[in-house]
């Protein structure tokens, strides 16, 4: 909409997801729902809509869009980008300064995490003073070769993924432990499939070297089988050996970390937008709610008023990971801080707004759109959904978290998936264990839109509660024949219509009439198949198709008929048409609707 040259002109990526585009035309995500919705295209808040689609809902709002001129893939990666990732990237270049890595950890249970987590955070020079007494607030910082880095110090990866779940993606690196003992297991492939999507580089700390059973040789061949190769066979990924026990290795991770950062563009803007993530939350009977907030960009200070979600307040105190009291933050940093009116979600992101009436009345706002959208969206993604959407050509992956009771039914299930995908529609298979379907699954499939697929298992009471309260579909089946049905009927939903002509009869003009009122009319003979009335006619000449339109009328005899078999001869009219000749060929025809086969 550019009507009296007010629209606002913004540049769009390729693909955006529904969340960003409603920030970046200042909407709520809802709205934008709707008006995708309005426009027959039905996508969640965490989908992608490419960017046809996005000007089109822009342009409903006043905004002129126009496709990012930045080199493809840039484009491209900004529409994946976490908001806040997005704030940065619009700050001014020269205002850019580096700031340190943030690292989760994440790893199978038992390989050693939170050994490796409290190894680091003991053996390493806390910044500002040696051998500090760190308090656990889901954060911590050290020290190495002057540069800081700053660790997510969360219980296993429950808060990677929440973060992840809600766009947040709080981690630039990603350690992934594997004991060298036990090698790569169900959790390491969650792990890694959460550090794929959210497109975060990933080095291995391959754990437990002391172990007299470690095997690092064999560990190293599985983590090359599932896309990690090692630097020094070839491929790219930094596989440190350590022992978290012995404090062996532990420089060289920090090393690799560094060396890794060194490759990335991990800078923000200190005196920018204030905005970060919630690592974690909780209500203290004394204190009152105590949250830890990483800043990602900007500097976040002692009386600023915060707003997470629909918890706000302005901040009492701040405190570090060694708990002295601090006034100001800058990107990367977790602090502690006091003042909040609520707990707020852990990976929920947070800005600083100009006064807690703002903060309250924003706060409000989205309290009522998460109702709204509670119950206008309860089913977020179901494979009926998907099939609609797949219909309508916005979707082309199927994603599929895949849950079996054994190793033997998982195999048959993958290879009969990997058979049914199409190069045009991809099933994207995310991750595929034994087990029951749990909170670890739903979550991953909230967090990549994907369906849970159980094969010979249930769901456990928490995931079930989960996926209902997140509108994610879990699919039970015993019967293989079933899913491959269902995974069948979703892919011939998914393939985009395509429009088949399907020629009905052919007609042979032998004589040409003009009638008064009436018109022009044919005079032919139907020597193929049947014409008929209600169906599109089109005139052919040496071969050339020189008209294509509607009947205007069609006769048998003097009748008006609907349609006219092989072997009988009847007049025709075209609608707007006066060009027919003797020996002309009228087709009738019609377009079906037909999925590729
Ligand atoms: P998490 O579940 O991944 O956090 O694993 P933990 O850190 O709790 O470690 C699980 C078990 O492995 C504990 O008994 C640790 O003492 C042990 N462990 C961790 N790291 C090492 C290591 O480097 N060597 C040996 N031998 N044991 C380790």
């Amino acid at each position: 909409m550019s009507e009296n040259g007010k629209a606002k002109h913004i540049e769009l990526p390729a693909s955006i997801t529904v969340r960003a585009l409603a920030q970046t035309i200042s909407a709520s995500p809802i709205e934008v729902i709707k008006a995708l919705m309005a426009n027959g295209v039905m996508a969640n808040i965490n989908q992608n809509i490419d960017f046809d689609t996005a000007a089109i809902v822009a342009a409903e709002m006043g905004y002129e869009a126009t496709l990012e001129t930045t080199e493809e893939t840039a484009a491209e990666d900004l529409g994946e980008l976490p908001y806040w990732r997005k704030v940065i990237a619009k700050e001014s270049a020269e205002k850019l300064v580096d700031r340190p890595p943030v690292v989760g950890i994440l790893g199978h249970v038992d390989h050693g995490k939170t050994t490796l987590l409290d190894a680091i955070r003991n053996t390493s020079v806390a910044v500002g003073e040696v051998g500090g007494i760190t308090q656990h607030i889901g954060a911590y910082q050290v020290v190495r070769n002057g540069r800081i880095i700053t660790f997510l110090d969360t219980p296993g990866h429950a808060a990677f993924t929440a973060m992840r779940a809600r766009g947040a993606q709080g981690a630039d690196i990603v350690v992934l432990v594997v004991a060298a003992d036990d090698g790569v297991m169900p959790q390491t492939r969650e792990a890694l499939a959460h550090a794929k999507a959210a497109k975060v580089p990933i080095i291995v700390a391959m754990n437990k070297i002391d172990r007299s059973n470690a095997n690092p040789e064999r560990v190293k061949r599985q983590l090359s089988e599932v896309g990690l190769t090692a630097d020094d066979w070839g491929g790219d990924t930094m596989i440190v050996p350590v022992s978290a026990k012995q404090k062996l290795g532990l420089d060289d991770l920090l090393e690799a970390i560094l060396l890794v950062a060194d490759d990335m563009d991990i800078r923000a803007n200190p005196k920018g937008t204030v905005i970060g993530s919630v690592i974690e939350a909780k209500r203290d009977r004394a204190k009152g709610v105590v949250a830890t907030l990483l800043i990602q960009n900007g500097t976040l200070s002692t009386g600023d008023v915060v707003l997470a979600g629909t918890a706000y307040g302005r901040l009492k105190a701040m405190f570090d990971y060694r708990g002295n009291k601090v006034q100001q933050a800058t990107p990367s940093t977790p602090v502690s801080v006091m003042g909040l009116s609520d707990v707020p979600e852990a990976g929920q992101l947070f800005q600083v707004v100009a006064s807690e009436r703002d903060a309250r009345l924003i706060a409000n706002e989205t309290l009522q759109k998460q109702k709204e959208a509670l119950n206008a969206n309860r089913s977020k993604i179901s494979l009926e959904k998907i099939f609609e959407q797949f219909k309508s050509g916005e979707v082309r992956e199927l994603r599929l978290i895949i849950k079996a009771d054994v190793q033997g039914s998982l195999e048959p299930i993958m290879s009969l998936l990997n058979d049914l995908s199409r190069e045009e529609i991809g099933i994207n298979i995310l991750h595929a264990e034994t087990g029951t379907i749990g909170e670890n699954d739903v979550m991953l499939a909230t967090a990549s839109d994907a369906i849970i697929i159980g094969f010979s298992v249930q769901a456990d009471p928490a995931a079930r509660k989960l996926a209902e309260s997140e509108g994610i579909s879990i699919r039970l089946y015993d019967i293989i024949y079933r899913l491959q049905e269902d995974i069948e009927k979703a892919l011939k939903g998914m393939l985009k219509p395509q429009e088949k002509l399907v020629v009905l009869g052919r007609a042979e003009v032998r004589a040409t009439f003009k009638i008064p009122k009436v018109g022009f009319i044919a005079g032919c003979y139907v020597n193929e198949g049947e014409i008929r009335r209600n169906a599109k006619a089109r005139v052919v000449r040496a071969g050339q198709n020189i008209f294509e339109g509607d009947f205007a009328s069609l006769k048998h005899l003097s009748e008006d008929v609907r349609e006219v078999r092989h072997g009988f001869e009847c007049g025709i009219g075209l609608r707007n048409n006066q060009d027919i000749k003797v020996g002309d060929i009228i087709e009738c025809f019609t377009t079906e609707l037909v999925p590729v086969s």
